[in-house]
């Protein structure tokens, strides 16, 4: 905490000086205490101090719930400090808790620093008991009115305090209307609601083994360590692990004396945002439900109004409540939600946070605000996030078009997918090799849907969270997935599945799932592609007078963004067209140019021949083919990214990629064996494959292994590399080749490599007559590498930290293996939040790279570093690799924009603000 004042400590007053202070008074806290008050007792304690109109309370802090857990017992202090902070509430109120004749009442509401599904709901009316409800119905002059206060927190408590299972309490409400032939509670009458109360009274005493409690100190108590207790049900912990909340942060509990939505149509409650949550316009967004209380306009039972309505049903309140929300926003600088109820014509805030919103309306928002001046563009950068970049680069569907929803699950993989429906993985094959375009639909996916989820267009599940199998799979695809659409009903046998409202989906019918918001159509709906990679492409001007508004904020943040990063961003591409696009993306350079595509198509057979040489002269035959074939692609390369640094990647893969398939070669040769035909060099060729056959070839013979076993091999790539820099030059070009070598784990390696590549370039310089400077580098990809990175650097000029390949070998998995079998198990039991290939593993993958920088640099100052692994387009990741000091990463090219974002979020936030 930054306060310099430990706000632990009591002043003076309640609990004596020095003493650990429990419990605030809205009037004493404030919106940066959120650690100790939670967000909600926060942002009261703010309102509060603005001058609005919050009921009074007071806040019991996370610290108490601390030490409640870790004892079993609230500290010794509390009990007196609530009892003093309670008596000044009741001073300030001019009734006491449960009073008799004019009950004061409160609600006990859970609110812990995030906001967080699983805590204990929210207790109104606490204080009511057989004798106030009386006073408060002779106060309020509303009979109705009393008991239903009064149901409600029987209900209410009886639920989440003593743990009684609430559809008894629905059953019985149900009861009472279908008896009295009415179908709104409203319409119930105070002698309907007093029978009520006696039933739910019998149900707690059966349920729960005791009675309701009359006492209303001891009401307040058992709610406030029913609060305490909900830190720690499953369903929080399991939230807390997936989302990376730390467990020993506790809840505070917010007491605060009610004020009453449902005393008639004067009354009423409603949510509202100061701006729009998905345009960021400016306007009156809401919802309002008169003559309620809070829990009814989430429960559904009557239908809200917009908020608008509350104009001409209450003018005065709703004057006042737009002047509220200017003055939020203007002091929270940033979209504010709202809770508010209004008793009898007079308005009460009940809470407020800066509000979700989304990805479009973050970079609008952000923009429009520093327009009015309220923030500068430091603080715009800080509110949008590069997954927000992200879901606005995937094509999405027209919002023009005509659409019939038939459900909505978790967005679990973004992206808007067209396809017909199949239910089994063999048909989404059979189907999309027919060139069909399929989404393929299952209750859940498992390990053998693998193939089918690959040959799909979309990937929808009826069960299973953003953890499920299909939802991690598909991420790591990057494919569209929508999961856990819980209420279409899925029935593989029968090959169909139905929708709420009877439709059915047979085999074969098209449906449209949007990954970015978890809908799922009927038919097929529009995709248009998005306006912001139009932008990027340059086919849309940000200044162009018909710009959308969006794309202009993204152009203004995004101009920022590169002016204050201090990490570079490459692409990974292998060819000039995506070399081109990477350009236009913004790409300062190729991180990576994998050469093992070169070697495919029509070129294969050549590596067959070499690698099935017998000869030293057969060897250099295939190579000397070769040799022109890859210049011309580097030729390509460079003159696409003139000027640009282009890292090429010597040939990587085991060399069985490049042989045909043993078993159908086996097939093709026995076949021809038993016609008596054999071909000779088919022989040749299986013996080969099964020679170069290997149990590990990820840790087999590839990268640095092949260029020292195969004679001539890398040297024929670096002839390349350089032929095709000094025709570049040639042709007044300014190319900048550097030669990496991968999968070195010794320095030794790298030595023997580097010789020979300076011996080929100092001969294409003689023969040439062009000087050429071609950097030499390695990847780190191995620990071992990483481990010995100050003895690697005295052979390279650059690192360039292969994640992906790290992370397999410092855990010792391979992708490809784990993700589909047994990543869901992990990431469900909360081993990891996220899968360590996504975003860098910090603790374990992330300090060999730390201590690799390190002791490369103590050997080599001006060693340039990097990283081409998936995690160069990882938000997250992209911190971490500023963090430790790299120069550049280096990803795909559609991820560069969101790349540059975080490189530039992640240099102004080191500059000391906080991280969102
Ligand atoms: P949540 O975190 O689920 O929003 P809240 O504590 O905000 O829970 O409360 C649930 C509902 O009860 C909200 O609609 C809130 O506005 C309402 N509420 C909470 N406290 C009071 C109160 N003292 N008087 C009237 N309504 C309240
Ligand atoms: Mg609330
Ligand atoms: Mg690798």
């Amino acid at each position: 905490m930054s306060e310099n004042k430990d706000p632990h400590v009591a002043g003076s007053g309640d609990s004596g000086a020095g003493e650990v202070k429990f419990v605030y008074d809205f009037t004493e806290g404030n919106k940066d205490l959120k650690d100790l008050l939670g967000g909600k007792g926060a942002n009261l304690a703010e309102m509060t101090n603005l001058g609005l109109p919050v009921p009074p309370g007071f806040t019991i802090t996370t610290e108490a719930c601390k030490t409640y857990l870790d004892s079993g017992e609230e500290p010794a202090a509390l009990r007196d400090e609530v009892g003093a902070h309670l008596q000044a509430l009741e001073a300030g109120m001019g009734k006491t808790l449960g009073q008799a004749d004019d009950p004061l009442l409160v609600s006990v509401r859970s609110g812990a620093k995030f906001s967080m599904p699983g805590m204990m709901d929210t207790v109104l009316n606490i204080g009511l008991s057989d004798k106030s409800v009386q006073g408060l119905a002779r106060q309020s002059g509303d009979d109705r009115f009393a008991w239903d206060s009064y149901r409600r927190l029987i209900q209410m408590f009886g639920k989440t305090v003593l743990g009684v299972d609430g559809e008894l309490f629905e059953d019985a409400l149900e009861a009472a209307k279908v008896a009295k032939k009415v179908s709104v509670d409203t319409e119930l009458e105070a002698a309907d609601l007093k029978k009520l109360v006696t039933k739910f009274k019998r149900i707690v005493k059966t349920e729960a083994g005791r009675d309701f409690p009359q006492d209303p100190r001891e009401q307040m108590d058992l709610a406030i360590h029913a609060v305490f207790d909900s830190w720690n049900t499953d369903r929080a912990k399991l939230y807390r692990r997936q989302e990376r909340i730390p467990h020993d942060l506790g809840t505070a509990v917010n007491v605060c004396s009610m004020v009453f939505g449902n005393l008639g149509p004067d009354s009423g409650t409603g949510v509202a945002f100061t701006r729009d949550p998905a345009s960021g316009h400016q306007g009156v967004y809401g919802d309002y439900l008169q003559n309620a209380q809070g829990e009814d306009v989430v429960a559904g039972i009557r239908n809200t109004v917009a908020l608008a309505e509350l104009e001409s049903i209450d003018k005065k309140s709703y004057d006042q409540l737009m002047r509220i929300m200017e003055t939020l926003e203007n002091h929270y600088k940033d979209l504010c939600d709202i809770e508010f109820t209004i008793e009898r014509g007079q308005l009460w805030m009940l809470q407020t946070r800066v509000g979700k919103r989304t990805a479009g309306a973050a970079f609008r928002i952000a923009t429009q605000l520093v327009d009015q001046g309220l923030i500068d563009e430091a603080e715009a950068l800080q509110r949008v996030t590069g997954a927000q970049l992200a879901q606005l680069m995937f094509p999405r569907f027209d919002d023009q078009a005509k659409v019939e929803q038939i459900g909505r699950g978790i967005a679990a993989s973004p992206g808007a997918a067209v396809g017909k429906a199949v239910f089994d993985s063999y048909t989404a094959i059979k189907w999309s090799r027919s060139g069909e375009k399929v989404i393929l639909i299952r209750r859940e996916t498992n390990p053998d849907d693998l193939d089918g989820m690959i040959a799909a267009e979309g990937i929808l599940t009826s069960r299973g969270g953003k953890t499920s199998h299909a939802a991690v799979v598909a991420r790591g695809m990057g494919k569209t997935c929508v999961c856990g659409a819980e209420e279409l009903e899925v029935d593989t046998k029968r090959r169909r599945m139905t929708a709420p409202g009877g439709v059915v989906i047979e085999e074969g019918d098209v449906v449209s799932i949007d990954g970015s918001t978890g809908k799922v159509y009927l038919g097929e709906v529009p995709v248009v592609p998005s306006p912001v990679v139009e932008y990027f492409e340059g086919r849309m001007h940000a200044g162009a007078d018909d710009a959308d508004e969006l794309v202009a904020a993204v152009h203004r943040i995004m101009a920022y963004a590169d002016r204050v990063r201090r990490l570079r961003v490459r692409a990974n591409a292998d060819n000039a067209e995506d070399a081109l696009r990477a350009r236009r993306f913004g790409a300062q350079g190729i991180g990576l140019c994998r050469t093992e595509h070169m070697f495919l198509g029509d070129r294969r057979e050549l590596v067959e021949r070499l690698i099935l040489a017998d000869t030293d002269a057969e060897r250099e035959e295939s190579l000397k083919e070769l040799l022109p074939l890859q210049k011309r692609d580097f030729i390509e390369l460079f003159e696409a990214m003139d000027g640009l640094p282009v890292t090429i990647r010597l040939l990587d893969p085991p060399l069985h990629e490049f042989l045909p398939d043993v078993t159908e070669l086996s097939v093709r040769v026995a076949l021809a064996e038993s016609r008596g035909d054999a071909n000779e060099n088919d022989l040749r060729l299986l013996q080969a494959v099964h020679r170069l056959h290997e149990q590990n070839p990820m840790l087999g013979l590839r990268g640095v292994r092949l260029g020292l076993v195969i004679p001539g091999l890398f040297t024929m790539q670096v002839r390349a590399i350089a032929e095709a820099a000094a025709e570049r030059r040639n042709a007044k070009g300014d190319p900048r080749a550097e030669v990496m070598i991968p999968l070195v784990g010794t320095v030794q390696e790298l030595e023997i490599v580097r010789d020979e590549a300076d011996r080929v370039i100092a001969e294409v310089q003689e023969t040439t007559g062009v000087e050429l400077k071609l950097a030499i580098g390695t990847m780190i990809e191995l620990p071992r590498a990483a481990l010995t990175a100050g003895q690697i650097a005295e052979a390279a000029e650059f690192f360039s930290f292969g994640t992906n390949d790290l992370t397999q070998t410092v855990w010792g998995f391979s992708r490809d293996d784990v993700e589909a079998s047994f990543f869901t198990a992990y990431l469900e039991k909360g081993i990891f939040g996220v899968s360590p290939f996504e975003t860098i593993d910090r603790d374990g993958v992330g300090s060999l790279v730390r201590s690799a920088v390190k002791a490369g640099r103590a050997t080599r100052p001006d060693l340039k570093l990097g990283v081409c692994g998936e995690h160069g387009g990882d938000p997250e990741s992209v911190h971490f690799f500023h963090e430790v000091g790299l120069d550049y990463v280096s990803c795909s090219p559609f991820r560069i924009p969101v790349a540059r974002l975080e490189a530039g979020r992640a240099a102004s936030t080191s500059k000391g603000s906080d991280h969102r």
